[in-house]
């Protein structure tokens, strides 16, 4: 399986990201080096609850490693064409006990699709566990223990929830896909031989 590069999650308002490259506050996901502007990626379509909506991520170039990285917005995950929010809807779903079918007639996406979502999320279920549970206990070192939750994508649904709001606490208010998108890197359901680190 590829290497995947090191991303960088960025707010998904343009003008913000914009903004903070020209001010050099984001740093390289590599070596934590400043980065510049650099281009852009390739335009993508990205299917949003609000209908489709056409992104196109800003490239930045690392003063220090000279690495260059594409910035995904927090509302898309890597190599998948959803909105995190409509993923997220779809696992919270699942928890719920919906099969995946009815799932993805209610969200308007392809039964295939959703299943894809599922079957990944559960075979990656342990290491997206373990992660989330980190970054709750990095976010928020008081933080209790997390209690089982019935089963097991309900305790990784539960991991993301805590994580989520530790991170609320500590920066503010905000969707908790979109958090979860920040704190996988864009790799929450990517292929099981990618890793999940602490990335901020
Ligand atoms: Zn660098």
């Amino acid at each position: 399986m590829p290497e995947v590069a090191p991303m960088l999650i960025v707010c998904a308002e343009e003008a913000r990201v914009e903004s903070e490259l020209v001010g050099g506050l984001l740093a390289c996901p590599s070596c934590r080096g400043v980065l510049g502007r650099w281009g852009h990626a390739r335009e993508r379509v990205l299917r949003c609850r609000s209908g489709d909506r056409l992104v196109r991520p800003r490239r930045a170039r690392c003063q220090g490693c000279s690495g260059t990285h594409v910035l995904l917005p927090d509302v898309a995950l890597l190599r998948r064409q959803d909105e995190v929010s409509v993923i997220g809807a779809a696992i919270e779903a699942k928890v719920a006990g919906e099969g995946h079918r009815p799932i993805a007639c209610r969200l308007g996406v392809p039964a295939g699709t959703v299943r894809g979502w599922l079957r990944r999320f559960a075979e990656r279920a342990e290491l997206i566990r373990a992660h989330f549970t980190r970054c709750a206990v990095a976010l928020d070192p008081e933080l209790g223990p997390v209690l089982p939750a019935g089963s097991t994508i309900a305790d990784v649904l539960e991991a993301i929830a805590v994580a989520a709001r530790a991170w609320v606490l500590r920066f503010g208010p905000g969707d908790p896909w979109r958090i979860a998108c920040v704190l996988s890197a864009g790799v929450l359901l990517c292929n099981t031989s990618t890793p999940l680190e602490l990335v901020w």
